[in-house]
């Protein structure tokens, strides 16, 4: 799977791409990360990027022109203008990092993760000029209810997420599987065979992942419980279903609908 993240820091990303998971899927070619600095598209001396917004107000705001070129070196065609309209790939998401997108859940790097390639185009100032999100992005995505100061951090976010979620990114399979998100944690919580639903930004009927514990038994006197070392397997399952459910209710109640 490709990624292109366009930006104007290509070397914020240097940190972010090089330890675990991600690391070892850019070295077995499962992913193959590129970063397109977007100030190669400027036509003027300064290499600007911004300018001021319509109508006034504070800051400043990415222009249109160098965004559409960028995204259209790496498509290898024109997206078109208002007489002639775009055809897209559906193989490739065109992804516009913003506080004002629609919420990023697991269903939706699930839904990446079947893709052929994401762009990512990255923020930064008070935004991007609108006709971006209109006439270019395929669709615009945020990481939550807070604003940062750039869409480079949330893009690498999402290509986390996505990456770990393809077929050979973990060593074990069964990780991505049975995880807080995941349909198997709906089912094994629940104890309904019905699968998580797709697609939705709300993830109703969907657990967070049991508590863990490890080695050693008991730290600074605090104990592990009893049944997680009796070696009593439906017991076990059992105390982790539980457990999923209640911690789902305390800390987000709003998944149990
Ligand atoms: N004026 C904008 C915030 C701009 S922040 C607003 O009020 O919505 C600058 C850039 O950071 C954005 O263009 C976007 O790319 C990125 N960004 C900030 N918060 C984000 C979030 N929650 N999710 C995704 N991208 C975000």
């Amino acid at each position: 799977m490709r990624f292109d993240l366009v930006t104007i820091f290509p070397e914020f990303f240097a940190g972010p791409l090089d330890h675990g998971i991600v690391r070892r899927a850019r070295e077995t070619g499962l992913i193959d990360v590129h970063m397109l600095d977007l100030r190669i598209f400027t036509k003027d001396r300064h290499r600007t990027v911004d300018d001021r917004p319509f109508g006034g107000g504070e800051g400043m705001v990415l222009k249109p022109q160098p965004l559409f070129e960028a995204v259209e070196s790496l498509l290898g065609h024109s997206v078109g203008d208002a007489a002639a309209g775009n055809a897209l790939e559906s193989k490739t998401a065109i992804v516009l990092m913003s506080a004002a997108g629609k919420l990023f859940t697991q269903n939706t790097a699930r839904r990446y993760a079947g893709l052929e390639r994401v762009i990512f185009i990255c923020g930064r100032y008070e935004g991007v000029d609108e006709r971006v999100a209109e006439h270019l992005a395929t669709e615009e995505i945020s990481i939550g209810d807070f604003v940062l100061s750039g869409g480079e951090l949330p893009a690498m976010l999402v290509l986390d997420t996505v990456t770990r979620l393809l077929p050979g990114a973990l060593g074990n399979e069964a990780s991505s599987q049975n995880e807080s998100f995941s349909g198997a944690a709906a089912v094994r919580g629940s104890g309904s065979t019905s699968p998580a639903p797709r697609g939705a930004g709300k993830q109703d009927g969907v657990l967070l992942d049991f508590p863990h514990y490890t080695r050693p038994a008991e730290f600074r006197g605090w104990g592990v419980p009893e049944v997680l070392i009796g070696g009593n397997h439906a017991e076990v399952a059992k105390w982790r279903r539980a457990a999923a459910l209640e911690k789902t209710r305390r800390n987000r109640p709003d998944l149990l609908g």
